[in-house]
């Protein structure tokens, strides 16, 4: 065996780092190639992430890599095809670029955002975000929207991180851990590696989920709840600690507006916003600092944070000019106040007896446990502190109670109860990871006119972003989307990261317009990764009266031949992770640890299958062909050869030493986060395990939202554009002030006629629960049961379920029900059953489970396929035992009318409400055993393979490596 610097010798094992990507956790792995050949991958010790643990997932790398479903050629529907028929023909590299090329610059020169790029959970959205803003179009997404939106946008809009990649449980310091709504295998190799010392180290944990697998079967305690109400248990919980007084009262008032002033005059256009002091300097109009407390101390109002002042966080005070003013607490408290643990019981399930012991325990272990680090560090306000306190209560949370309608203020209770709790950047919390945290909200904003598209021009600023208020919508005059997906529109006014799941039935419809070109990347769109898919599949068909397609050109970039594919007018080959150069950027979602930043690549450990290319050197080809500003030199010239070249000189402005990679920069290495480009960056990662990981100073690492030290330090590094403090926003100005705006209190924009009741419900500045949208269109008697799903450990969404070795896990799926539900409907174990929302039907086999709550159902998603897709045999189990949720489930719900019907969605941030639906069940009596509904057999597509000796020499049945 070698090692990768040594120079192999034939019949030598190398053996090459590099970092997975057989889900999104980012891994390091040791790549094992003997002769040209993958033989075995496992887990880097060395790697932050995952120190050498490797998973199912991880190690099947192989199966991937081997896959028969591997598109190798690009692909051109042929002239008179079908779409969907999945009728190809090959063309050249050369061939794919002149269509490209050609239609694209048309666009561009013509009305660029008629085209519309939109990705799947890529890790290169610093680039892809790029491309499209380069090229001018504001419609570029990718799968945030119909992911976990909820999750950034609550936590974020909140405390200012979220979980994640953006942050986490503190378990190696938490005595308490509670996760909420979490897929079984979430995070998984450091979660895993996180929750297995905490447990040998005596930890607590309780998971709350409807569902006991995963890391809920290794819960401590279980509870079981509905889904779409843990809203309501939170606030539930909210209401007992303050209720009790088990809320940490000295962090509440430094660190978060729960002592700020709100105007309580109901006359006043500044009606439920902070109170200014006149007399202290504003300092950032954007993140003004001059708000104000009533001091406790002197019986007056003062600044906030004035020396040697107290804030009172409960009471009704009129300033010398006569106006009535509120702490936000007060406002918080009077709003948990009917929030009673039986209130919250009868929507939840959960007993209030145990909602109140949970409370109580949170409370207590918090106050009780305390954590003193011997940390000095200072706060913003100049406060030096000897040590740094930590209340070791931990929380994680995702998508289940993300992808509800109303998911955005549940998770504004939960960052809020963690807030209370005292938890915020703290030992035994929560952590940041750098680059965050960010100020609340973020300061990027996305276009506000749509002025800012320009032929040949691109686009008047990023097209994703963080609106503060109403003037930073991306509405026209009449107050309408410009984005095809309504992003940033009075519709759904906070979706920072778009809406994926409405692209293809807005274009359908063109509302609010038609587009020309589609170009998705590692997107599932005509399967698992949308709803409504017997319909959306129709649309990508439809045509209109002339015709052309509604959608004409669909372009699909993938490693395999999805379901997608079929649909495609053009389809380019990517690369698997295996054998591409790719970044974990600083500019987007690094791997950092609690303790500073970490940034990650992959490099090739084998070369390109056929005529694969990576969608980076896509990019990159395209944006120098089309003469992007940013590709090429001042004389017209491409700028960069290909995308390792683009990641090493690409700077974010001229000369300002920031890039993609921050490890290793400077002409000789010796600089990180900013320096000048480093022409031998890629070795020094290469050489490094592929990381980059600077430690900051002890004294930085905690309590950053107000931590001068490192807030001078992000600063310095550009990691933050302002220096203040980011005070935690129990009470939600940004929410107020569309409220105001939808009430008409506000000058400037208003939301038209039909969403002003709409707005003034949903932004609301204190945390509320309302049961999901899609409940209010639904006969619950008829449908009385909750439909959910997650993936499982051993496969990620659908990008494996052609892999042969995890196909041995799972080859189809089961509707998990409880048993005194499936009796109670006369289904047995095992056998046929219909499951019907009122949306569709599926047929599929049931499977008894008491690790389900009674009036849930649900099953893991992306196993169930169509015929023939991902090149699995005609008669597969994936396709005729397995079947999609997905059926069942809307994108649009009725609204006042035909013309206001509205997204599925969070009505703030565009979330697809994935796991709202209700159905009921039945047994199936007819006799065919097979799952519905049924598709025609796609055909296998030019370039991708039957099952080879390449694929066999891997199971047991084939002939030995
Ligand atoms: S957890 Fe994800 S990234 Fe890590 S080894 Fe498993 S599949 Fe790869």
């Amino acid at each position: 065996m070698s090692t990768p610097d040594d120079t192999p010798h034939e019949g030598a094992t190398e053996v090459r780092k590099t970092t997975c990507y057989m889900c999104a956790c980012r891994c390091g792995i040791r790549v094992y190639v003997r002769d040209g050949k993958l033989r075995y991958i496992d887990g880097n010790p060395d790697h932050p992430v995952n120190k050498g643990v490797i998973c199912a997932k991880g190690s099947s790398g192989i199966m991937k890599q081997y896959s028969p479903a591997r598109l190798t050629k690009p692909l051109r529907r042929k002239a008179g095809a079908e779409r969907g028929a999945g009728e190809f023909e090959a063309i050249s590299w050369d061939e794919a670029f002149a269509i490209l090329e050609a239609r694209l610059g048309r666009i561009r020169a013509d009305d660029p955002k008629k085209f519309a790029l939109f990705t799947g959970r890529d890790q290169m959205q610093a680039l892809t975000g790029l491309f499209a803003r380069q090229f001018g179009t504001p419609n570029y997404a990718a799968h945030g929207g119909f992911c976990s939106v909820n999750m950034a946008a609550g936590m974020i809009y909140t405390i200012g991180g979220s979980f994640w990649e953006f942050g986490g449980p503190d378990l190696a310091r938490a005595k308490l851990f509670v996760m909420i709504g979490t897929a079984e295998d979430h995070h998984s190799n450091p979660l895993k590696i996180a929750i297995s010392k905490f447990k040998r180290a005596g930890g607590r944990f309780i998971s709350i989920n409807p569902v006991r697998t995963g890391y809920s079967a290794i819960a401590d305690e279980w509870v079981p709840i509905k889904p779409g109400t843990d809203g309501a248990l939170l606030l539930a919980i909210i209401h007992e600690l303050i209720a009790t007084g088990l809320y940490d009262r000295d962090f509440l008032v430094r660190y978060t507006n729960a002592g700020q002033l709100v105007n309580f005059d109901g006359n006043s256009s500044e009606f439920g916003l902070m109170v200014r002091d006149a007399a202290s300097p504003e300092v950032n109009p954007m993140y003004p600092q001059n708000k104000m407390w009533w001091d406790r101390v002197s019986n007056k109002p003062v600044a906030s944070h004035a020396e040697g002042a107290d804030p009172c966080l409960f009471g009704n005070y009129t300033l010398p000019d006569g106006t009535p003013v509120t702490p936000a607490f007060t406002l918080l408290e009077e709003r948990m106040r009917d929030c009673t643990p039986e209130w919250a019981s009868r929507i939840t399930g959960v007993p209030a007896a145990t909602i109140r012991r949970l409370a109580h325990e949170m409370g207590v272990t918090a106050r009780d446990q305390k954590i003193e680090l011997p940390i000095p560090w200072t706060d913003c306000w100049g406060r030096e502190h000897d040590t740094v306190t930590g209340n070791p209560v931990a929380f994680h949370a995702m998508r289940g109670l993300a992808a509800h309608s109303n998911g955005f203020q549940t998770i504004r209770s939960l960052a809020i109860l963690m807030s209370l709790l005292g938890t915020i950047d703290r030992p035994g919390g929560f952590r940041h990871k750098s680059p965050f945290p960010r100020a609340i909200p973020p300061s990027a904003k996305p276009p506000n006119s749509p002025k800012a598209v320009k032929p040949n021009t691109p686009l008047g600023g990023p097209a994703l972003g963080w609106p503060a208020s109403p003037d930073d919508l991306f509405i026209d005059d009449d107050g309408k989307p410009v984005r095809i997906d309504k992003a940033f529109s009075w519709d759904y006014p906070l979706s920072v990261h778009g809406l994926m799941h409405s692209v293809i039935t807005n274009a359908w419809r063109g509302d609010p317009y038609r587009i020309d070109t589609l170009m998705i990347f590692m997107a599932n769109m005509a399967w698992n990764s949308t709803m409504n898919t017997v319909e959306v599949r129709k649309m990508l068909n439809d045509r209109d009266e002339t015709g052309e397609y509604k959608i004409p050109f669909l372009v699909v970039c993938d490693a395999f031949q999805s379901e997608t594919t079929a649909f495609a007018d053009l389809v380019l080959p990517d690369t698997t992770y295996l054998e591409r150069h790719d970044v974990m950027s600083m500019l987007d979602r690094p791997i950092s640890e609690f303790d500073g930043p970490v940034d990650s690549v992959r490099v090739p450990v084998l070369p390109p299958t056929g005529e694969c290319k990576p969608f980076q050197e896509v990019l990159i080809e395209l944006a120098s062909r089309l003469k992007f500003p940013a590709f090429v030199n001042a004389d017209g010239s491409r700028k960069f050869k290909d995308y390792p070249d683009f990641i090493v000189r690409f700077e974010t402005e001229p000369n300002s030493g920031i890039g993609f990679l921050s490890g290793w920069r400077g002409e000789n290495g010796d600089q990180f986060l900013q320096g000048a480009p480093n022409p031998k960056q890629w070795e020094r990662y290469a050489n490094n395990n592929c990381v980059y990981h600077y430690r900051l100073p002890a004294s930085y690492q905690y309590m950053r939202n107000w931590n001068k030290g490192y807030m001078d330090w992000a600063q310095r590094v550009r990691m933050r554009r302002f220096n203040e403090p980011i005070l935690i926003q129990l009470y939600s100005e940004v929410l107020q002030t569309f409220r105001l705006a939808a009430q008409g209190k506000r000058p400037g924009r208003q939301p038209p006629a039909h969403l002003r009741d709409r707005i003034a419900r949903y932004a609301d500045p204190l945390p509320f629960w309302y049961p999901p949208l899609e409940l209010e269109a639904t006969d619950l008697a008829r449908y009385p049961l909750a439909a959910v799903t997650q993936r499982p450990m051993a496969m990620y969404h659908a990008w494996d379920s052609q892999n042969a070795w995890l196909r041995q896990i799972h080859t189809h799926n089961y509707l998990f029900v409880n048993p005194l539900t499936a009796q109670a409907s006369g289904i047995a174990d095992g056998g046929w059953m219909w499951i019907e929302s009122q949306w569709g039907r599926v047929r599929c086999m049931a499977r008894y489970s008491e690790a389900v709550e009674p009036s849930t159902v649900w099953t893991w998603n992306a196993i169930g396929k169509a015929p023939g897709a991902w090149r699995l045999a005609q008669g597969a189990n994936e396709s005729e035992l397995g079947f999609l949720l997905n059926h069942l489930i809307s994108d649009e719900l009725p609204g006042k009318s035909a013309e206001q019907r509205i997204s599925n969605s969070d009505p703030l941030t565009g979330q697809a409400g994935w796991y709202d639906v209700r159905v009921r069940i039945e047994p199936a009596t007819e006799a065919d055993e097979k799952s519905s509904p049924v598709f025609a057999l796609m055909p296998a597509l030019p370039g991708t393979r039957a099952t080879t000796p390449d694929t066999l020499v891997y199971t047991a049945k084939g002939p030995s490596p």
